[in-house]
């Protein structure tokens, strides 16, 4: 049996004022180079992916002073990025962000 979730109307709500996402939708179409400037590059990448028991805590705050986190978010978001901290938000975060997130767009060519 496969089980849907389906994100409240509220929580969209919540999730399209979210300053994060705001950022991302900004970034849509992110540059190329961005995974380049990411401050996660100086940390040991396992921080980013806590187990159930680990407080991301730490995770969020590298990603908060990371200038690249926009297009970062972005890109999970466009790929239903399931694991991991991404642009300063966990996955539970990240699942109800995708509830109102546009589709993702095709690059032809
Ligand atoms: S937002 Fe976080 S995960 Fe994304 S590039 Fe920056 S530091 Fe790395």
């Amino acid at each position: 049996m496969t089980r849907t979730f389906r994100t409240a109307p509220e929580a969209v709500r919540r999730v399209r004022r979210d300053p994060r996402f705001r950022a991302a939708l900004d970034a849509r179409i992110p540059e190329a180079q961005w995974r380049s400037r990411g401050e996660c590059l100086r940390h040991d990448p396992e921080l980013f992916f806590p187990n159930a028991a680990e407080d991301p805590a730490d995770a969020l705050r590298v990603c908060g002073e990371c200038e690249v986190a926009g297009p970062c978010l972005a890109a999970a978001l466009d790929v239903g990025e399931c694991d991991g901290v991404w642009g300063a938000t966990t996955p539970d975060e990240r699942r109800a962000m995708r509830a109102a997130w546009p589709v993702p767009q095709r690059v032809s060519g």
